[in-house]
């Protein structure tokens, strides 16, 4: 049973379209569990109703026919209670009502289960037996589990299937995709696909340009693989049996058939770039090999996904991604990463969005510093079929999508109005002081990574940056930037800002931020080797890094080194252990380098314990409520799947911050919040209520949070305080500070909240 679950799961993955994936699925699961029907039936929800979309077993006319409102008939008994229904004669039940077109009058037992995708019921998969038949367990579960792993299938089918029948037709047509968090603003361009090397699943379609050329290119890809299996066979001789070395002699026969070569170079002359079309021709062979029922044979297709990879990879060494954009970019992919944001030249970026992540991943907080309006976690995003497609981007309700309508871009259009209006309106605050409306200063820093956000920073009025995040100049590289290098990309920033302060934090890699050149493999990333804990295991990284921060400050003098992903003071000790070892080193070789104030970040909640050992370390606190969120609610930060969760205004959120604060200020020390909690001005009301020293930001956000710095007295912040402290969630947090918001008059920051 677990071999058919498998293969049809893969086969409904596969299909290019909804009826398609359906058809399979009926169609597998009646004969592997030998019933006389099987049908699927899927919510409509605009009619209310649930209708018959495929069948095998029932009259195939009835399908598309067959309607039934929502919560009639045992169909919608299914859906309605969300649980397996199984009967032995379907007539005897309550719910039960007989429908002619399918000549129902012939069969007696019934099972019936939901199909359920993020607590939605998206229809019902039904088996039907003419004898009464009361289901065994073994088969509710069987179809059970197919229903749950089919419902994501059945997601991503019906969007590609939409997508490709959009995509024929010549006529605009407007289709939405939902995300499950996006970064705010709206904007309209043309996708740009990127994707990770050496996986044919993620090549994405793209028209060919030279098809001769690209044959040809084709054909010494497969020459060069073949050469290497040769190579592979020869060295092998000696040290395995025959048998297995006929191993090889097979591959290279696979390698040479007609239909894996030919097949390809067809798709290349139909239009398909080489890589497009050998991953077409490589998943039909996977599946013509999975569908075998001989064990040996259907263990092929892995043999053939391999030669598809080897095939690919030498492609791509002579083809390398193109790291050519235009205009309008928007990127898109499967899991977009900070890195690929940031290869792309700012001039050119203006939406991105990811199938995979959240507003908390740093791809999306890129993107925010940028100001560029970002969907992230569209699941059913169908990136193949997405290159060179014009795409409009809502970051507001993170939505997405494909050949906008005239009335949608109208929609657009009057949205960016909307915004530059308001973004006009928030400049005449650039140069007014950051102070609450009864005059108590709180100054607003920038956080920066790349250097193109210097100009943004200094022109919204920051007051320095809270937060540098020194791992992005690292990301965008292809291997660790030496200790000059680094100095003279520090320096840049210390003297954009100088006098006014800049809080350098060192290297903060690990979970979603790796370099390519220093990849690790874990299973709990977020859990792992990320920050700190690297810096310490690799001093020589550290060190370097530290001197180049130091040697960045001379003559300038406002420098403060933030350490992140501090969890004990142990790793502190060590770490401060480090700083002053390149700090003597550094006045020993003559440099004139000062003692910059250290600080900590506040993002690992065991230090939320601890901030007393802490500060007697230490000279100032900055709270990364980005890490503290997802690791006090045991969120990760950069699944889609739960991002619904990820809310740093959940009630323990709010109390470790606060406790943090208090405890800072008992024992005389500074605390900020750098995280993205920061740059929200709802949020930002509830910190300053609590008593924050400074907040950090992306600059698009800045101007808004003075606003509402501005609009609101400290006396007013604490009574909001007060208030949300006695709501027991979230949600609830957040609309008592959007109707707050909105009465003093400040309705247009709601929109670009969550
Ligand atoms: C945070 O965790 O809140 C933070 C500011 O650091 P980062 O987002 O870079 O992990
Ligand atoms: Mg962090």
């Amino acid at each position: 049973m677990l071999d058919i679950l498998r293969r049809t799961i893969q086969e409904v993955n596969r299909a290019p379209d909804l009826p398609r994936a359906l058809s399979i699925i009926v169609r597998c699961v009646k004969q592997a569990m030998v019933v006389d029907v099987c049908s699927v039936y899927l919510s409509d929800e605009e009619r209310r109703q649930n209708v018959l979309l495929a069948t095998d077993g029932y009259n195939p006319e009835a399908v598309g026919e067959v309607r039934m409102d929502f919560g009639r008939g045992l169909v919608g008994e299914v859906a309605r209670r969300e649980e397996p229904l199984n009967l032995d004669n379907a007539a005897d039940h309550p719910a039960y009502v007989f429908a002619s077109e399918i000549g129902e009058e012939h069969y007696h037992g019934f099972l019936g289960v939901p199909i359920v995708q993020h607590r939605k019921v998206l229809g019902v998969l039904v088996v039907r037996q003419h004898e009464r038949r009361r289901f065994a367990e073994q088969e509710e579960t069987f179809l059970f589990t197919l229903a749950a792993q089919l419902a994501g299938a059945i997601t991503h089918a019906t969007a590609s299937g939409e997508i490709d029948r959009l995509l024929r037709e010549t006529n605009e047509t407007r289709y939405a995709l939902s995300g499950v968090s996006g970064t705010p603003g709206a904007v309209i361009g043309k996708a740009h696909v990127v994707y990770p090397l050496a996986n044919l699943d993620a090549i994405p379609d793209r028209p060919v340009e030279d098809v001769e050329a690209e044959i040809a290119e084709f054909r010494a890809a497969v020459g060069a693989v073949e050469h290497d299996m040769r190579m592979m066979s020869a060295r092998m001789v000696d040290s395995l049996p025959a048998e297995d070395i006929a191993l090889f002699d097979a591959l290279i026969l696979m390698l040479r058939s007609e239909n894996l070569v030919e097949g390809t170079v067809d798709g290349v002359r139909a239009g398909n770039w080489a890589q497009g079309a050998l991953r077409d021709t490589i998943t039909e062979h996977i599946k013509a090999f999975e569908q075998m029922e001989d064990p040996y044979l259907r263990e092929r297709a892995s043999d053939v996904r391999d030669l598809g990879r080897r095939i690919l990879e030498n492609l791509q060494r002579s083809h390398p991604p193109s790291a050519e954009y235009t205009e309008n970019t928007i990127l898109v992919g499967e899991e977009v990463s900070a890195s690929q944001l940031a290869e792309v030249p700012p001039r050119y970026l203006i939406g991105v969005v990811s199938a995979r992540g959240s507003s908390a991943s740093h791809v999306a907080i890129l993107a925010r510093a940028l100001g560029i309006p970002a969907v992230m976690g569209v699941d059913a995003l169908p990136v193949g079929k997405l290159e060179g497609q014009e795409l409009a981007v809502d970051g507001y309700q993170a939505r997405l999508f494909v050949r906008p309508s005239q009335t949608l871009r109208e929609e657009f259009s009057r949205l960016q109005r909307e915004e530059a209006e308001l973004s006009e309106g928030l400049k005449k605050l650039i140069d007014l002081p950051s102070e609450t409306s009864d005059g108590v200063a709180v100054p607003l820093y920038a956080n920066t990574g790349l250097l193109t956000d210097i100009t943004p920073s200094l022109r919204c009025g920051a007051q320095g940056v809270g937060l540098y995040r020194t791992e992005v100049p690292f990301l965008v590289r292809d291997r660790f930037p030496g200790e000059e290098e680094q100095r003279t990309i520090y320096r840049q920033v210390l003297e954009a800002f100088a006098p006014a302060p800049v809080t350098v934090r060192t290297l903060d890699i690990g979970g979603d931020k790796m370099l390519s050149y220093f990849p690790v493999v874990e299973d709990n990333p977020f859990l792992g080797w990320r920050g700190i804990r690297i810096s310490l295991d690799h001093p020589e990284i550290f060190l370097t890094q530290v001197r180049a921060i130091l040697r960045a400050d001379v003559g300038l003098n406002n420098l403060q080194l933030l350490l992140p992903m501090i969890s004990g003071v142990g790793e502190l000790d060590a770490a401060i252990g480090l700083v002053k070892r390149a700090w003597e080193e550094l006045q020993k070789e003559g440099e004139q380098v000062e003692y910059p104030p250290l600080g900590v970040m506040i993002e690992v909640p065991s230090v939320v314990y601890q901030i007393e050992a802490l500060a007697q370390r230490v000279d100032f606190f900055s709270i990364g409520s980005n890490d503290l969120t997802q690791y006090l609610l045991a969120v990760d930060r950069n699944n889609a799947q739960v991002a619904e969760l990820f809310d740093a205004l959940h009630p323990a959120v709010l109390r470790a911050i606060r406790q943090v604060i208090t405890q800072a200020h008992q024992v005389g020390k500074s605390v900020s919040v750098c995280g993205e909690m920061a740059g929200d001005p709802a949020a930002a009301l509830l910190l300053l209520g609590m008593g924050i020293d400074s907040l950090s930001m992306s600059s698009a956000s800045l101007l808004r949070v003075k606003w509402a710095l501005r609009s609101f007295s400290c006396k007013q912040m604490q009574d909001l305080l007060d208030e949300a402290w006695l709501l027991e969630d979230a949600a609830a947090v957040r609309s008592l500070l959007h109707s707050s918001l909105v009465d003093a008059g400040l309705g247009g920051l709601v929109r670009a909240g969550r």
